[in-house]
């Protein structure tokens, strides 16, 4: 098909495939729908984002903003118009509304009705798909989403999507994220991500699940808490196609949806890891850059089938018991929880291996896959907040003699990790227990910072792609 997701040089094409001959025909007959409507979400994005990137060369230009509040209107405007029309800030703040200017006045259109012609054809396509499927939960999610295009009414179709079980198709489709509305982070674009659910894997996932309850009653006793684990659907899947953000902006190795706190409260969330995607990063960038700093045997145990293992013992720490949240500590909430979900993915690991579940060299290969991959991850933004949950590692690990700079770059010493990670486990334990954001920052001065080595590291491989760009093979 036409590819034109306007990225720059920096990105390295991809061919993205999935395999489907497992599939029934009755099953492809609905990928084949589900691939229909996917692909409709682009044109929605490209309006939503005030994109014309004219046939198939343009560069998607990120200057332009989005459409959802009216050309030049400052967030202060907006609120002194609401402080003189209050009954109209429900449809104003709306996250599915798009605000427009008629003289002194704001005008308010849903999405089902401002971008209509599209999503018309995509609910009457989601229709069509729950007519072929015999599974119960999948027909009411497609039912429930096509309603949901029509009615601007999301709530119920995003608790079904939660609920979606046993079918070998994933799609997730709708608005779900506001991270482009940098006036009030209300405004959801719109998005589109199918795949062909892998089902060994999810079964893999799933067993992890069940054992992420153990390891946070095994903490509990260690720290004296008792454990309330919160469990996670999870879905293993290769991609088949996407639209909207994650086409044209940064492309995600995982999500966790949905991201409505009411919703989570009630049912929780769905996490979706994709396999194909996960596998092309780490093949051409992260296994790059442990080619050149790391020492040839030490960068064979770099793969992306132990990327995955680290990935949901990750996603499962986010489950325990304690946790960092933007109330307590600010801005540092979530850089601090993502640093807590690899450190004590990597404990869950070591657990699982103690168990004997797992094989011990996949516990320590993940580290070390980790620690490569930190190196990407930071690449994308030295001076971001989310790079701080890596530094802190890269600094603890360096202190207390796991790691060190070596002839080569990174040297490790695998004997010592175990003991070096309870340390920091110990650390992020008790921060998260101060709920103070004061102390908080006191640890990320002192552990965050990037060390000049790394900084050099980083500059060495300057010529290896900073992101994939897929091209979808459908
Ligand atoms: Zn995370």
């Amino acid at each position: 098909m036409a590819h034109a997701t306007g990225k720059t040089h920096e990105h390295i094409q991809v061919s993205i495939r999935a395999d489907v001959s497992h599939l029934t025909t009755h099953d492809r007959q609905i990928l084949s729908l589900l691939i229909e409507a996917t692909r409709l979400i682009n044109p929605v994005y490209l309006t939503q984002m005030k994109q014309d990137l004219g046939g198939t060369n343009g560069i998607f230009d990120k200057t332009r903003g989005n459409n959802y509040y009216p050309e030049g209107m400052t967030r202060d405007d907006i609120e002194a118009y609401l402080d003189e029309h209050p009954d109209e800030t429900d449809a104003v703040m709306s996250p599915f509304t798009v605000v427009e200017r008629s003289d002194e006045r704001l005008i308010t259109t849903p999405y089902s009705e401002y971008y209509r012609d599209h999503l018309d054809r995509v609910s009457s396509l989601l229709e069509e798909a729950a007519q072929l499927t015999d599974n119960e939960s999948f027909r009411k999610f497609l039912l429930g989403k096509a309603k949901a295009f029509r009615t601007n009414e999301y709530r119920t179709s995003d608790i079904d999507w939660v609920h979606v079980d046993g079918v070998p198709l994933e799609l997730t489709i709708g608005p779900y994220e506001s991270s482009e509305d940098k006036l009030f982070g209300v405004k959801r674009d719109i998005e589109g991500v199918l795949g062909v659910v892998l089902s060994q894997e999810t079964a893999e996932a799933q067993m992890y699940q069940e054992q992420v309850a153990r390891f946070d009653a095994h903490l509990g006793k260690k720290y004296g808490y008792t454990a309330s684990t919160t469990l996670t659907p999870m879905v293993v899947m290769d991609e088949v196609l996407v639209g909207g953000r994650p086409w044209y902006g940064y492309v995600p190795m995982a999500y966790n949806l949905p991201n409505d706190a009411d919703i989570q409260k009630e049912v929780g969330s769905k996490k979706v890891f994709i396999r194909n995607i996960m596998r092309a990063k780490m093949e051409l960038i992260t296994k790059l850059i442990a080619e050149s700093v790391l020492d040839p045997h030490v960068a064979a145990l770099v793969e992306p089938s132990i990327f995955m293992s680290f990935i949901i013992g990750h996603e499962s720490s986010h489950g325990l018991s304690f946790r960092f949240s933007g109330n307590d500590f600010l801005t540092l909430g979530s850089p601090l929880e993502e640093g807590k979900a690899d450190v004590f993915g990597m404990i869950f690991l070591y657990f699982l291996a103690e168990s004997g579940i797992i094989d011990r060299d996949i516990a320590e290969r993940a580290v070390i896959t980790n620690l490569a991959d930190g190196l990407r991850q930071i690449r994308f933004g030295i001076e971001e907040a989310h790079a701080v949950g890596t530094l802190i590692q890269y600094n603890w690990f360096l202190k207390h003699g796991a790691m060190q700079f070596g002839g080569k770059g990174l040297e490790f010493k695998p004997a010592l990790f175990k003991q070096v990670l309870d340390g920091l486990g110990d650390e992020f334990y008790a921060l998260s227990q101060t709920h103070n954001h004061e102390i908080a920052q006191q640890f990320v001065d002192e552990w965050g910072r990037v060390p000049d080595e790394v900084r050099t590291m980083i500059a060495s491989f300057d010529d290896i792609p900073i992101d994939i760009d897929p091209v979808f093979e459908v």
